[in-house]
């Protein structure tokens, strides 16, 4: 068994320590991005949660709090598109608060982050992941599906910087045709702006976002094409269970990454659990079904009863999902939405 401080850690079926959580904190998005919430699913009649449905932010820092004693060191808020969700710089000040949670993020399109970075870090937010898959208009806006300049993006980028934020992490989600041409653009963007880009295979996610492996771009592709205009060393990962592989620029020009979740699975090293915004645990990206925790707390459950779920559900977690998929790609029936659970 695990030891950490005196207290023993949970681990799941295959050895695997509860080490991050991702909250979502709403299902509601402003984007409509082609591969997380096509518009033909998610237009004007698509059921979103009723937001009396959802935690509340007391309920979500219970959560931690029991997570954190079991182990959980990094805590990512992320949704849909967190920053839609009203006040969320009180849940980070309360998060913050939460002495065990070593690192403290968060995911977001960044077209809100004008607004709100400032009050994030002033709240304790120690990381800002923005999305970006693209640094031109037209492709920016046909794959986030929205009337929004990308400029809009960048300003929040550069938001982010200023508040305290920098090196910010930007994920680019890479589509066959659609912004592969692109990829070492947007390396050479991210080494002039001191920002780390990190380049995420298209995932099978969910089950309507039409995925083919064909449109897949992997990851030796984009490495490829990145070395050949400048030379790359491997980084070694900064913490266990990193998802991605991280490459150094070897004239000192930072750092870049790729995700290689399609062609390279990393299910043995991963630590990971995602609490959707009504409570629902999660184990695995590709979970069918979450675990209800809003019940334990609502029928009034001690902390202990909390303690006492979540270490369960951990305790009988075997998923690796990625790892068999190999071979055989499905077709997501029945799959949770990442827009749901949160990427
Ligand atoms: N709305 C926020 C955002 O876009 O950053 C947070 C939630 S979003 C679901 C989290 C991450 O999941 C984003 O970086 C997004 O690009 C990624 N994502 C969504 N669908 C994906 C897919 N099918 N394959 C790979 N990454 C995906
Ligand atoms: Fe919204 Fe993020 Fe999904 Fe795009 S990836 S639709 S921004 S939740
Ligand atoms: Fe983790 Fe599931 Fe993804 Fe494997 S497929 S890395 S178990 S979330």
């Amino acid at each position: 068994m695990l030891r950490m401080q005196g207290l023993p850690l949970t681990t799941d079926a295959r050895g695997r320590v509860l080490r991050d959580l991702r909250v979502s904190v709403t299902d509601r998005c402003n984007f409509r991005c082609t591969y997380c919430m096509p518009r033909e699913v998610f237009g004007p009649g698509f059921p979103f949660l009723p937001r009396t449905e959802l935690l509340t932010f007391e309920e979500i820092e219970r959560v931690v709090r029991v997570a954190a004693r079991l182990g959980t060191r990094k805590v990512r808020l992320t949704g849909g598109e967190p920053l839609l969700r009203q006040d969320l710089p009180d849940l980070v000040e309360r998060l913050a608060r939460i002495e065990a949670v070593e690192d403290l993020a968060l995911t977001t399109n960044g077209s809100l982050l004008r607004r709100d970075a400032r009050s994030l870090r002033a709240a304790g937010l120690d990381r800002v992941t923005v999305s970006l898959d693209s640094l031109d208009d037209a492709t920016f806006r046909a794959v986030s599906d929205v009337d929004l300049p990308v400029s809009v993006v960048l300003e929040g980028i550069d938001a982010a910087v200023d508040a305290g934020f920098g090196p910010v992490k930007v994920n680019v989600v890479v589509k066959r045709g659609v912004n592969d041409d692109e990829v070492v653009d947007l390396a050479a963007w991210g080494r002039a702006g001191g920002h780390t880009v990190r380049f995420i295979e298209f995932m099978d996610v969910g089950g309507t976002n039409g995925w083919r492996m064909a449109d897949v771009v992997p990851a030796t592709e984009i490495l490829t094409a990145i070395g050949e205009r400048w030379e790359l060393e491997v980084e070694p990962p900064a913490v266990a269970g990193e998802v991605a592989t991280r490459y150094r620029y070897a004239d000192g020009a930072g750092e870049v990454g790729v995700i290689a979740s399609v062609t390279q699975p990393f299910c043995g090293a991963c630590t990971r659990a995602r609490l959707s915004a009504v409570g629902e645990l999660y184990t695995c990206l590709f979970a069918t079904r979450g675990h209800d925790l809003r019940a334990v707390l609502r029928a009034d459950g001690s902390d202990a009863d909390l303690h006492a779920a979540i270490a369960g559900i951990w305790d009988a977690r075997d998923d690796r999902y990625s790892e068999l998929r190999a071979g055989r790609p499905a077709t997501g029936t029945g799959r949770v939405e990442m827009s749901y659970i949160g990427g």
